[in-house]
């Protein structure tokens, strides 16, 4: 993964402060958002780890991972990609992704993002990679979908979408790396003729030197 895409998923946890202290991707508040008094971190009575305790009200902020959906659409031996018009990777290509929100189930979710992203329906999702990504506190979770008719246009977080084969796939102009392997297993298994659920850890890149 290049530098680049470390920083970039690193920016859409902004306006928050890293601690050097708790966990290294950890994320801190520091006001109490029930009562507004300063938030310290220890670890709570009975706990292991290092937590937001609110001074006043006592109250502990737990922060846990946040899970993004997304979908692989096709239609017919293409698969649909949108380039994003929002940071982070403004310009790239990427499948339509994103938070899943309070109330909602992963499919609709995901079913969702891709309507939001490129106003394509896709139907009879298949869940198809887990992925871990740590070091940003995400689980991605996507899936396969057919598209239940080829239209599509830009949603507001696009400036184009597009279907591409295989061999048409800008490979060096993916958003994030998540989504290239994502593609990568997606193609492989396709040539093989049988889709396998796939994890994985991706894992941010030391820079060198
Ligand atoms: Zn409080």
């Amino acid at each position: 993964m290049p530098v680049s895409e470390i920083f970039c998923h690193l920016m859409a946890a902004r306006g928050h402060r890293r601690s050097p202290s708790a966990n290294a991707a950890g994320l801190h508040m520091n006001f109490c958002p029930h009562c507004g008094a300063k938030v310290n971190r220890e670890i709570p009575r009975g706990d292991d780890r290092i937590r937001d305790v609110c001074s006043a009200c006592g109250q502990i902020h737990y922060q846990n991972p946040k899970l993004v959906v997304g979908v692989v659409p096709e239609w017919q031996d293409r698969i649909l990609l949108c380039r994003r018009a929002i940071a982070p990777r403004e310009g790239l290509w990427t499948l339509p992704a994103g938070y899943l929100e309070n109330g909602e189930t992963a499919a609709d979710g995901a079913r969702r993002e891709t309507w939001e992203e490129a106003r394509a329906r896709v139907d009879h999702l298949a869940p198809y990679a887990l992925f871990d990504l740590t070091f940003v506190n995400q689980l991605y979770l996507m899936f396969r979908g057919p598209m239940v008719s080829d239209a599509f246009e830009p949603g507001a977080e696009s400036l184009e979408v597009n279907l591409f084969t295989e061999e048409e796939i800008p490979w060096d102009r993916i958003a994030f790396l998540v989504i290239q392997e994502t593609l990568r297993r997606y193609f492989k298994d396709r040539a093989r003729g049988a889709f396998a659920f796939q994890t994985g850890r991706i894992q941010p890149v030391t820079p060198k030197g």
